[in-house]
């Protein structure tokens, strides 16, 4: 058979061809529109294939097809490209029969069937390729899942050793001291009051840890709840000062709250929850700023959020820590520098304060992030942590909460607190 009188033929089924073809493989309009115009390149490169002889013709197809193929469609076995070859072919032998005479119809599906048997090596051939990368790059990620978390864990187990080695050694200190000074007189008694003292700093520090490591569990594994009452951003603010004054005043830290519009607004939320995350940020504004600087709570009203910024004057993040800092015990620096002291100029923590923090904001559908120029010990560019919370002017309905119906006014933040040990 010429060339031409087998483009002839080809030709002869192509409208008839491509209309069937669209509408075995394609749902929907949209779908249809995009297969055919695919299916009338394919077929043009099928006539090349059969008048030249040469299937290679169809490798750009092939390639452009196998391409499109999604680690998606890996994810969901999808059956992938060879039932559509199939199926072109079964239109081949379908089309041909219908249209042309039987001879004719022998001779074309004679022509089809060796370049489909190569379209379908190829597809097999590459699929397999890329079946076998699509695994060795999930291999390559669950491998580096693993490496992440063992270093988490090590990092954990030595965060925590050290974090937990500080109270200790303190109470250890003070029940040596204790059994030394066993009292004799009278004298000694009041000495040993002092000592048991220094022995509830070390027990409620120890505490303090051991109920950030509580939080934080309770905020990965979602259970933490919320006890929505009335609040006032303005009052948790003077609680948290009230609580941190001493350390602000021996760190020489000026402290200065900007009222601004909506901080003596009465909102919704979990005022200890609350309190907990502004401390953190503020306990981490006192512990990053060097003696003699400054602390300044502000913020604004959005249309539907509350903004609340803690803006400090000390060493500041490197903008590549942004997020890494909110995550916990992936605290910057080593963790053999930890626990100097909860408001020491760079005390140290077990790097749970920020995680909590963001973990109490989000429990609230609000938002945390911080803006620092970068870190430098010797100018000081500062940070700003920034809160987003929702102006909730009612109690949120599917949420187990209980309201304390305490007048508006006194509410002066009636939740129990442990005073914590600072410095
Ligand atoms: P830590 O217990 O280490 O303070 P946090 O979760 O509270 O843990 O903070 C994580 C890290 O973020 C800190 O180790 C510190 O490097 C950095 N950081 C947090 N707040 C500030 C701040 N106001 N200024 C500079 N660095 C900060």
């Amino acid at each position: 058979m010429t060339e031409m009188s087998k483009l002839d033929l080809l030709e002869k089924i192509r409208p008839k061809w491509l209309d069937v073809a669209t509408n075995r493989l394609a749902r929907g309009e949209e779908m249809r529109k995009s297969f055919a115009t695919q299916l009338n390149h394919y077929f043009s490169l099928f006539e090349q294939a059969i008048t030249t002889g040469d299937p290679g013709w169809m490798d750009s197809i092939l390639d452009e097809w196998l391409e499109a193929q999604t680690h998606t469609d890996l994810d969901r076995r999808e059956p992938g490209l060879l039932p559509i070859l199939t199926n072109l072919l079964i239109t081949t032998y379908d089309i041909s029969q219908d249209i042309l005479s039987d001879a004719e119809a022998v001779e074309l599906i004679g022509m089809a069937i060796p370049v489909h048997n190569y379209t379908v090596d190829y597809i097999h051939r590459h699929e397999i390729n890329l079946k076998i990368k699509y695994i060795s790059d999930e291999l390559e990620k669950a491998y580096l899942t693993l490496e992440r978390l063992d270093k988490s864990k090590s990092n954990f187990i030595s965060v925590a050793a050290h974090e937990l080695k500080t109270p200790l050694t303190l109470i250890e200190g003070y029940i040596a001291m204790l059994e030394e000074r066993l009292p004799k007189d009278d004298q000694d008694l009041h000495h040993m009051m002092l000592l048991l003292n220094g022995v509830n700093n070390g027990t409620q520090r120890l505490r303090e840890i051991v109920g950030d490591m509580i939080d934080v569990s309770r905020i990965d594994n979602d259970m933490l709840s919320l006890n929505y009452q009335p609040i006032w951003i303005n009052r948790i603010f003077t609680v948290v000062y009230e609580e941190l004054k001493e350390a602000l005043k021996k760190r020489d830290l000026v402290y200065e709250m900007r009222e601004f519009n909506g901080s003596n607004e009465m909102i919704y939320g979990d005022p200890e929850r609350l309190y907990q995350a502004f401390r953190n940020l503020m306990v981490n504004a006192i512990k990053y700023t060097p003696d003699g600087g400054r602390i300044i709570i502000g913020g604004r009203k959005l249309p539907g959020f509350l903004e609340i910024t803690v803006t400090d004057t000390g060493i500041g993040i490197d903008p590549e820590d942004h997020e890494l800092i909110f995550q916990k015990f992936d605290r910057l620096g080593d963790p053999a520098l930890h626990s100097s002291g909860k408001t020491k100029f760079k005390g140290g923590g077990p790097g749970l304060g920020l995680p909590i923090a963001k973990g109490l904001i989000e429990a609230h559908q609000g938002t945390i992030w911080v803006e620092s120029d970068g870190h430098d010990e010797i100018n000081c560019p500062g940070a700003t942590f920034h809160v987003l919370l929702p102006l909730l002017k009612e109690l949120p309905g599917d949420m187990t909460v209980k309201l304390y119906r305490e007048s508006a006014d006194k509410q002066v933040l009636t939740f129990n607190r442990t005073t914590r040990p600072i410095g």
